[in-house]
Parts: C-alpha cells; structure tokens; sequence
C-alpha cells in the first residue's frame, strides 16, 4: 500500500553553472509529494496523514518565500547573509534532484522510528518545480 501527502511552497534559488536562465536567481511554486510504502496496520491505516506532516511541515514552512542557497554559491550566500533576506543553505546545488535528496534524507534521517513503527519499507520523494517537470527520489527504509 502507498499514501501519499502534498506540500507546497514559494521559494526561490539560482543554478550559477548553469547556460539558461536558471543561471539567474528566480522563483517557483514547489510542490512535493511525499509518498511512504508498507503493510497498513489492522485497522487498514499506513501512516496518520498529520505524523507525516509534522515530520516535515517546520521545514517546509521554513522554506517557504525563502531562497535556497547552495553552500558553495558564496556569492548569492554573500548578499543574503548581508542583507538578511530570508534564506536556507543547503550543502549541494539546489536542482529539483537535489531538493528531493534533502528532504528524503531528512525524513528516513530523522524520522527512522515512525517510519519503522509504522512498517514502511520504502519512501518516495517528488518534487515538481513547474507544472510539466518533476524529479523524484526513492529510499529504503532499512532495518
Ligand atoms: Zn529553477
């Protein structure tokens, strides 16, 4: 069985190796589908919708009308430090891949033992930053 929640939110970010217009710093409409799978439980429930959201709604909250930051874009990391815009770093580049990495990492990272308790054995991490594209990333849950 699979159960997925959606999150949304409105960030910005800039690839600086990149040869588009993805080189400059601009926004998207995120969304992200966090999907767990497992055997539900004898009452036939996977996972309670609101343990997934309060695993990872304080950083999409965090996230939200921020701009993302690769650690090593020290020029955008610059500004936004001096300025004290509204800002997270994160230690690789901020692709769509890499987004679902974060996430994906934190929540099998962070949250082993609800994932554990709750016998997922596997959890999906999608994140679209339009309408027509999306990347995604799949974890086992070990142990
Ligand atoms: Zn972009």
């Amino acid at each position: 069985m699979k159960v997925a929640k959606r999150f949304r939110w409105e960030g910005a970010h800039r690839l600086p190796w990149h040869e588009g217009r993805c080189r400059d710093l601009h926004g998207h409409s995120y969304e992200m589908f966090v999907e767990v799978e497992g055997e539900p439980d004898e009452q036939g429930m996977l996972i309670d919708f609101k343990h997934l959201k309060r695993a990872l709604a304080p950083i999409v909250d965090a996230w939200d009308h921020a701009t993302v930051v690769a650690e090593n874009d020290t020029k955008l990391l610059g500004i936004m430090q001096e300025s004290g815009w509204r800002h997270v770093v994160i230690p690789y580049d901020t692709t769509a891949e890499n987004i679902c990495v974060f996430f994906a990492d934190h929540l099998v990272g962070e949250h082993l033992d609800l994932l554990k308790e709750r016998r997922i054995h596997t959890v999906r991490v999608r994140v679209a930053e339009t309408e027509t594209c999306y990347a995604e990333t799949e974890r086992r849950v070990e142990g």
